[in-house]
């Protein structure tokens, strides 16, 4: 590898670089092992959970969105699902809201 490439060419980040969505504000699974966005104090949780109890209501955690992407971009992105592999970005949430509703 050449000085002036990037990490996106690093065999550890490529499948991050290809899967990531918009509104991250980094390559997914970039920041510490196993942790999610929702653990991330840049994750604009806003309280809300989809319903449960029928078809497609699994109570989850409704995306959300990265206010590191809007600290980079100057603009929001759209939202991103709570169990996303962390970017490098990640900085831990003083109190993580739960993946399910109770
Ligand atoms: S880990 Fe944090 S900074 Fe990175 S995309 Fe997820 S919410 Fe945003």
């Amino acid at each position: 590898m050449s000085d002036h490439q990037t990490e996106i060419f690093d065999a550890t980040s490529a499948k991050g670089w290809r899967d990531t969505p918009a509104g991250m504000a980094h390559w997914l699974g970039t920041g510490p092992a196993n942790r999610t966005c929702r653990e991330c104090k840049f994750f604009e949780w806003s309280g809300r959970y989809a319903s449960k109890g029928g078809y497609h209501t699994t109570g989850e955690l409704k995306p959300a969105k990265c206010q590191k992407f809007k600290l980079l971009m100057r603009q929001w992105g759209p939202p991103i699902k709570h169990n996303l592999l962390a970017c490098k970005h990640f900085e831990e949430a003083g109190s993580a809201p739960s993946a399910v509703t109770r």
